[in-house]
Formats: C-alpha cells, sequence, structure tokens
C-alpha cells in the first residue's frame, strides 16, 4: 500500500487550531486585549459591532510592531514571548502560543496596522482566511490596530452556531470585565455599535471594580488581604446578604490572568458557610498571587484553567483568609456554630422539658439584618430556641419574608413564632401538616403521606399567580406615587431597554433611560417597592442567560425570576396556618406538581410503601 500520511498544508492546520482557541468573537476580544497588555500598552480601546460577528477592533498604544514582526505574528508558532520550554515556566506574558492571531486570522478577515516608537511610517496587513491580500506602507500611531471582520466567513458551520448578537455580546462583555478587571492599571475604552459603553481611568481595584459594576457595589465588598510565602491574596468578597442564586461577578485572578477554579470557587464558598443559603453564591473579586514556577498555565488552550503545584494549601489559605475577614468585619456571626451543632438532634430535645435555654448568643449575631427586625429576630430567637439550631438562620431570611408576606396573603412574619417545636410536638396529632427540617412539609392524605418541598411549593403558587396577572389582567399596573431610580451599569441598562415594551406588557412601567441607571414609575400588581431591586437584579441575571424572543417567553421569564426571588426558603420555619395554607394553595395549581423550573414538588408515600419498610 502506498504511504497515505501527509502534512496538513498551514491553512488547514490554523484552521483546526483555530477551532481550539476561537470559539466565539468573545475569544478574539480576549485574545487581542491580551496581546496590548503583552505589548505594554496604557490606553486600550475595543470596538465591537453587532455582538462581534462584523467587527471586533482593538487599538493600543503598545510598543507595535516592525514590519517583519507584523507579518511574522500571522504565522503559527510565532511569538516574541517565549524561546524555549524552559520560559514556559517563567511565563510573565498573557500570550505564549504564538497561534492566535494566525488561528484568527484563519477564520475571518484581518487588517494590522501597527508602528513602533522610532519609526516614522508604520505597516498595514490584510489577511483573509489565511492568506496576506495586501501589505503597505501607511502612516499610523505608535501602537497596533486590529480590526477583525466577518468571523467564521468560511465556516458556514460555526458561524450558524453562534448565538443571538445579544447573547455574544453578553460574553464579549464578560471578557471586557475580566480584563479589564485584572487591569486597573491600564485604561480601557469600549464602544458597542458606534456607542460607548464603558470609559475606564487609571485607577486602583476597588474603584475599578466599582466604575465596572456600578455605584452601588462599594458597600457590597469587604476587603481581603493575606500574604503568606507561597500565596498573596488581595481583593474582595461580597457581603454574605448579595449572594445570588445565579451565578455571575465570581473573579480569581492569578498571576493578573483571570482563570476559572472550581476548586478555589469552593474554598470561597465554604468560607461562607452558615451565612448564605444552600445554592447561593457568593460574589469575589480575588486577586492571587503565586510563584510563577508552581503553577502550569498551558493546559488549557484557552489558558482559563491552571495546574497549581499545591492546591490543598491554596485553598485552606483562601478559606481562613476569607473567614478572618468576614468575621473582622463583622459579618460574621460571633457564635460558635461547630460547638453548637448537637442542637440539631431532634432526639436531644424530645427528652428535655420546655425551658428557656440557656444557651449564650450575641444577640446582634446577624450584622446585615435591618435594626428593627433584628431586636425582632433576636426575641424570636430566645422564644423558639428549642427548635433547634437551624432557627438561628430565621433572622437570615428576615428581609426576604417580610417583603413575601407584603405580597402575598401568606404570612412568614418570624415574630410570630409563638410555641416552641416542643409544645408543636404535643399538640401535633390534631394538625393535618408538618414542617421537617424546615424544609419539607409533611401532610397524611388517605393512600399515606406526601411530603412537600416548601420552596418549590411556594415557587410554583406564585408563579402561576404571576402568570395569571400578567396575562389575563388587563391594567396590570400599580403606578408608584414617587418613581423609583435604579443604579445599573451600561449594559444593564441597555438589556432592559431592549425588553421594555415586553416588561410594559407585564405592568412595569419606565420613566427613563439614563447610562447609569433606570428610573421606574410602574410596577406589575403583587410586586411591592421594596422588592422592585431585587426583583431587576434576578431578571437582569436571568435574561442575561436567556434572553426571551417572544412577548410570551418574557412573560413566562419574568414569572419564573419573580417566583424564584420571592419564594420562601428552604431553612425557613413556617408557622402551621401557613403550613395548610401553601398546601392548599398548591394543590390549587394547575401543575402542583413541578416547580417553575421542572423540579419535583412533592413526593407521595404510600400506606403500603410503609408497610413495607416494617416488615
Ligand atoms: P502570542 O501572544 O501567544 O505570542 P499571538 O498570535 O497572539 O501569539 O501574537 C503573536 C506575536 O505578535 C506576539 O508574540 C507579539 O510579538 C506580536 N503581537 C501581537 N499583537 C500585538 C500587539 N497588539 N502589539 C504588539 N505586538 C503584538
Ligand atoms: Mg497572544
Amino acid at each position: 500500500m502506498a504511504d497515505i500520511i501527509q502534512l496538513l498544508p498551514d491553512h488547514v492546520a490554523n484552521q483546526i487550531a483555530a477551532g481550539e482557541v476561537v470559539q466565539r468573537p468573545a475569544s478574539v476580544v480576549k485574545e487581542l486585549l491580551e496581546n496590548s497588555i503583552d505589548a505594554g500598552a496604557t490606553q486600550i480601546k475595543l470596538i465591537v459591532k453587532e455582538g462581534g460577528k462584523t467587527l471586533i477592533q482593538v487599538i493600543d498604544n503598545g510598543s507595535g510592531m516592525s514590519t517583519t514582526d507584523a507579518r511574522l505574528s500571522f504565522e503559527r508558532h510565532s511569538t516574541s514571548k517565549i524561546k524555549k520550554a524552559q520560559d514556559l515556566f517563567h511565563i510573565q506574558t498573557k500570550g505564549f502560543r504564538g497561534e492566535a492571531l494566525a488561528s484568527i486570522a484563519a477564520v475571518s478577515h484581518v487588517e494590522l496596522k501597527s508602528k513602533i516608537e522610532n519609526n516614522e511610517v508604520g505597516t498595514s496587513i490584510t489577511v483573509e482566511g489565511s492568506k496576506v491580500v495586501s501589505q503597505d506602507v501607511i502612516v499610523t500611531p505608535k501602537g497596533t490596530s486590529v480590526s477583525v471582520k466577518n468571523l467564521f466567513f468560511n465556516i458556514p458551520a460555526r458561524r450558524n452556531f453562534l448565538k443571538s448578537d445579544q447573547v455574544e455580546m453578553r460574553h464579549v462583555i464578560d471578557e471586557f470585565h475580566r480584563v479589564a478587571l485584572a487591569h486597573p492599571d491600564i485604561s480601557f475604552a469600549m464602544y458597542q455599535n458606534g456607542s460607548e459603553v464603558f470609559n475606564l481611568q487609571v485607577t486602583n481595584f476597588r474603584k475599578r471594580i466599582v466604575n465596572i459594576f456600578g455605584s452601588k457595589t462599594n458597600e457590597k465588598l469587604v476587603p481581603v488581604n493575606e500574604s503568606t510565602e507561597v500565596l498573596k491574596i488581595n481583593g474582595f468578597v461580597n457581603k454574605p446578604e448579595f449572594a445570588r442564586k445565579s451565578r455571575g461577578q465570581q473573579f480569581f485572578f492569578v498571576n493578573k490572568r483571570f482563570i476559572k477554579s472550581p476548586y478555589l470557587h469552593h474554598a470561597v464558598v465554604s468560607a461562607f458557610e452558615g451565612l448564605i443559603h444552600e445554592g447561593h453564591f457568593p460574589g469575589y473579586f480575588l486577586n492571587l498571587e503565586v510563584n510563577p514556577e508552581s503553577i502550569d498555565i498551558n493546559i488549557h488552550p484557552t489558558k482559563t484553567e491552571i495546574k497549581f503545584e499545591d492546591e490543598h494549601t491554596l485553598y485552606a489559605i483562601l478559606r481562613s483568609s476569607i473567614k478572618h475577614s468576614l468575621g473582622q468585619f463583622n459579618i460574621a456571626p460571633v457564635l460558635d456554630f461547630d460547638r453548637n451543632r448537637n442542637l440539631e438532634t431532634p432526639y436531644e430535645l424530645k427528652n428535655k422539658p420546655t425551658k428557656t435555654p440557656n444557651i449564650e448568643v450575641d444577640t446582634d449575631f446577624n450584622p446585615f439584618r435591618e435594626e428593627s427586625q433584628s431586636k425582632h429576630a433576636s426575641k424570636a430567637f430566645q422564644k423558639q430556641s428549642n427548635a433547634g439550631w437551624e432557627s438561628l438562620y430565621v433572622g437570615l431570611e428576615s428581609k426576604v419574608n417580610k417583603e413575601t408576606s407584603d405580597s402575598d396573603e401568606i404570612k412568614f412574619d418570624i415574630t410570630e413564632l409563638k410555641q416552641s417545636l416542643f409544645e408543636d410536638e404535643i399538640v401535633e396529632e390534631r394538625k393535618s401538616t408538618f414542617q421537617i427540617q424546615n424544609k419539607y412539609i409533611a401532610s397524611t392524605i388517605k393512600s399515606g403521606m406526601l411530603i412537600i418541598n416548601q420552596n418549590r411549593a411556594h415557587k410554583r403558587i406564585l408563579y402561576e399567580k404571576f402568570l395569571k396577572n400578567f396575562t389575563v389582567n388587563e391594567n396590570s399596573t400599580k403606578e408608584l406615587l414617587f418613581p423609583i431610580k435604579l443604579s445599573l451599569s451600561k449594559p444593564d441598562v441597555d438589556l432592559l431597554g431592549q425588553l421594555k415594551e415586553q416588561l410594559e406588557s407585564t405592568g412595569f412601567e419606565f420613566s427613563s433611560f439614563v447610562d447609569n441607571g433606570v428610573e421606574i414609575s410602574g410596577i406589575p400588581l403583587g410586586v411591592t417597592d421594596s422588592q422592585l431591586p431585587e426583583i431587576i437584579d434576578q431578571l437582569i441575571s436571568d435574561f442575561r442567560n436567556e434572553v426571551p424572543d417572544s412577548n410570551l417567553s418574557t412573560i413566562d421569564l419574568l414569572a419564573k425570576s419573580i417566583s424564584k426571588k420571592l419564594a420562601i426558603r428552604n431553612g425557613q420555619k413556617i408557622e402551621q396556618q401557613e403550613q395548610e395554607y401553601l398546601v392548599n394553595k398548591l394543590f390549587a395549581c394547575k401543575e402542583p406538581n413541578l416547580s417553575p423550573t421542572n423540579k419535583r414538588v412533592f413526593i407521595t408515600i404510600s400506606k403500603n410503601d410503609l408497610d413495607n419498610r416494617f416488615m
């Protein structure tokens, strides 16, 4: 048989490599911005059109390239950043693989203009699908400008695979955030379809965060600083009260490079243990500095994952320094949760007579509770501390629940917890429902037993209620006496702007849109003023992941977001009457067995099942 192996032509090899490096417009943005940083730029401008599908341009004032270098930069494995394999372990630059420009040029139309300091004139090179189509001498300022047009023009399958402009734009902005956050010492500007989205001046890390995410961010930040031999940490975590169900605003930078690390993420989340609800994520902006020799960046083509030499130590240091910060800034309770954990065991409680407990608590243990509520909460705690350790968390939810009680007929005011669990148990016989672990509601039915997830049940109830409000009620707006102003980042304002009409059909009324916020003059019936900021927050993060394409899906998404935000949480003790109410309301729903996101709401255990277990 004849030999059949041949070397791939360069343009084919480049296209294959491009598959790894260039997944979507945002990947191009990342590579170009990083090249500008590596070139020592102090000012970088990003211009994006139509989600980056038609144009991505990055202009910098960095070192620039000579004519020869400019030409060479499009070759695969061409880099000025490393020379030998050993260099891989001392990397100070973002790039080093020398494949970004070659890959990008393989799948788009690229025009590069560049000039170095001491030359009078610069070079312009145009490359289309790896072919150099022109090279000219031009007059251009010092630095480099790379424009990438018609991404994936020669790979229709990839082009069709791209999401809507809005979704691609979200990814571009995410990438921009990451780079801009890692380099507050560089000024960045960003333009989208001709209008300025960001203009970030040189500043410190904290201000950069605030400039990107809006002025309200400032009060959320708790500084974290640690300096050990193996790891230096500086940055911020968000206070626990701002933890969100959706991910977002979670940033690790290792030696100024944004990385994803589920392991270190876990370290942060575990430092928040007991302070945030399960399934909520704290926001964080953390710079980690480690010895470049102790990490391997070269395990992933886009370099967002790295390997650490001693992960366990980093984990421990990270976790303890965040815990320390939360404690120092009086965010964490002064209570020793570990020591009191035995209170969880219902058995111990059963054998004890009801008496005022003598557990010592700092009655102000929860600093992010509002003043008046905190008094109630601690009173409530004293009254019902036999109910177990979890009731300590009651206060954490006071805010949400108070609001819930305004909006819905169900009342969850913690001050109304009158009896101890112990007493409850004695009179239980008469009752048709009871709560298990402050999470499930059990109820007997003819054929056996029903166990309901309280959070999902309430979500279903609220979801159907809001769906009905939005679709049936013609006039579903509550006019606000005083319009509410919310400060938001420009992209968030834009996102709401795009959805304005659809949101208005559900009862929202916007009186103005400006760069740094929106003014809302009407809200859907059933929502209260005080819930508005949280709901808008939730909406934005939900819409970011899933841009609705019709009125109907907006209504659906909105009803989901609101029910998610307002539903009673797991971990919340609820009163007998409220339990019954919840059960009744649930079974009045059209689809009681599924939550709005199609999760099971309850399970049944038949008498047979029970009998079998006692065999
Ligand atoms: P890498 O960044 O991994 O070296 P790239 O393909 O991204 O590979 O870039 C190839 C080379 O082109 C770089 O090593 C650098 O010398 C040069 N280069 C790319 N972009 C710029 C820029 N904006 N300014 C100056 N030089 C650049
Ligand atoms: Mg590069």
